[in-house]
Order: structure tokens, then C-alpha cells, then sequence
């Protein structure tokens, strides 16, 4: 493990902690704009310049146990960073939720795998794209897969992804065939966020939640610094929505996709308060 910085308000030792922020510096499938390898540190020194007080949830964050277990050292290689990861997760101690950092999406997959072994487990994936492909630039593990990936792991019960405007006419049709739930970031324009996430609660009756943001869900005046922006995103507002509604199920989030190299910093702060958030709503819905 190594890093710069600790993530805000983590002083926590592992052995305590309600949560575990891990960075996952990982972005070897990323054709496109690479970098994103360096989103935990950029995210880790942004969140020190956040108050431990979380105003929204009444929650100060100093009252929290948060261990911050550094950035994994992961290989270029796709299946040993997929085995790495997995094998990290899997080692917690039982009572610590994970809180990832990324690295490009395909860092989601494995720590699915992880938690899917203790328990059925439902997916919630926030997402400009699809992330329905088979395979990307040689690879099944590429971040452009990550959602295929997860669908095949065994104990993932039910699956929806919120946010979605891209993706081939082949993903659209995979979706399609294989009744993927996902709501577009046009229906909850329409329809507004609350009635959006009725119905992915819906598709979504498990215990165990696991969030995955991938920060391309948002729109790119909000998060600039990212490989594949897409214009019409959600904001802020609509992801902490979905953040406070599935909070009290969550078993784990990962905040990835965050390219310092193409941020001007509100991206890197906008994923640590997002973080920070959440463990603030998880710890108001379940206490500590
Ligand atoms: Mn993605
Ligand atoms: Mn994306």
C-alpha cells in the first residue's frame, strides 16, 4: 500500500473501522484518455479541504471510525488487478464497508465478485454508458465491460444502472434481450429522480446493496475530469439522491472513472463529497 495523503477524517485503524477507503490506481483498458490512475490521491487531498461536519445528514464524519488502507499496487495486467482486487475485498474485516476509489470502472467487477460470495447482492451502477460490450480494445476486463461483467457474476440477484445516455445499438439490443434494467438521464429529466428510482427499487428487491459510480454519470460541467464525458448528464443533486435512497442497504460503493489530468479540481472534490456523503447517510439510516 501507498499514498500521499489520508482520505479526510480517516483515523481509524483497520481492525476498527466502520468503513475502508481503498484507492485502486488501476487504468490499463483505458484507450481514450488514460490517467484515471491517479483519481484516488487527486480525490484524497481534495476531501481535506471538506469539513468533518456533514451538514445534509447532521453527521460529523470525526465521530465516524474511517481507516483509509492506502492505494493497492496493482499490475497492468487485467486479471491479476481483477484476482488482486477481489483478494483485497474479500480480506476485510467483516463490519468494514468498503469505499473505493478509482481507477477506471472495470475496478467494479471484482469487488462485486467479492461481496457477492458473502450474500446475494443487488448492483446499482451510475453511468453516462451502457457498459454492455462483450469485449474492448482485446480485452473482456475492459472498463467499457464493466457492467457485462457484473451481470455474470454469480450471487448478483438483480442489477439497474441510472443515468444512461451512450452505448452501441449492440448493447442497446443485449439490454434489450436480456431484460438489463437502466434508466436513461432523459426519463429522469422527465420524470424526476424520485419516480426513477420507485421503479429501480423495484428491480432491485435485495438485503445487499452495492453502488457503483462511475463519475461520467454526471453531467461534464459538473465533472470535466473524466476519459468519456457525455453531455446531458445528471447533477449533483440527482446522485445524492440516489446515494440517500439506497444508503441504508449498501454494503460497499466505489467512486471511479476520475481523471486528474483533465480536472480543474471540481471533479476530484465532487467525488470525495460524494464519498463523504455517503458513509454520512449509511451511518443516519443505520446509526453506527
Ligand atoms: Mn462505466
Ligand atoms: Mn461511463
Amino acid at each position: 500500500m501507498f499514498w500521499k495523503c489520508s482520505f479526510g477524517d480517516a483515523t481509524s485503524d483497520s481492525s476498527q473501522a466502520d468503513f475502508a477507503i481503498i484507492g485502486l490506481p488501476f487504468d490499463s483498458t483505458t484507450v481514450f484518455r488514460p490517467g484515471s490512475r491517479e483519481g484516488p490521491d487527486a480525490i484524497r487531498q481534495a476531501s481535506q479541504s471538506l469539513e468533518s461536519y456533514e451538514y445534509y445528514y447532521d453527521i460529523d464524519l470525526a465521530d465516524i471510525r474511517i481507516c483509509d488502507l492506502g492505494n493497492l499496487e496493482l499490475e497492468t495486467n487485467p486479471p491479476l488487478a481483477w484476482k488482486a482486487i477481489k483478494d483485497t475485498i474479500s480480506a476485510l474485516p467483516k463490519k468494514a464497508i468498503p469505499v473505493c476509489l478509482g481507477g477506471e470502472h472495470s475496478i467494479t467487477p471484482p469487488i462485486v465478485e467479492a461481496l457477492a460470495k458473502q450474500g446475494d447482492l443487488g448492483v446499482v451502477v451510475l453511468d453516462a454508458h451502457l457498459d454492455l460490450r462483450d469485449e474492448y480494445g482485446g480485452t473482456k476486463l475492459s472498463h467499457a465491460c464493466a457492467s457485462r461483467r457484473i451481470l455474470e457474476i454469480k450471487g448478483v440477484c438483480s442489477f439497474a444502472s441510472i443515468g444512461i445516455r451512450s452505448g452501441s445499438r449492440e448493447e442497446v439490443v443485449f439490454a434489450a434481450e436480456n431484460d438489463v434494467s437502466y434508466f436513461t438521464s432523459d426519463v429522469i429529466h422527465e420524470k424526476g429522480m424520485d419516480r426513477v428510482l420507485d421503479s429501480a427499487l423495484k428491480s432491485l428487491e435485495c438485503q445487499r446493496i452495492y453502488i457503483s459510480i462511475d463519475i461520467d454519470a454526471l453531467d461534464p460541467a459538473y465533472a470535466p475530469g473524466t476519459g468519456s464525458p457525455e453531455p446531458f448528464g445528471l447533477t449533483p443533486w440527482k446522485v445524492r439522491q440516489v446515494i440517500k435512497r439506497f444508503a441504508q442497504k449498501a454494503v460497499g460503493l466505489d467512486i471511479n472513472e476520475i481523471n486528474p489530468a483533465y480536472d480543474n479540481g471540481q471533479t476530484a472534490i465532487l467525488a470525495a463529497k460524494l464519498a463523504r456523503e455517503f458513509m454520512a447517510a449509511r451511518v443516519a439510516t443505520n446509526g453506527l
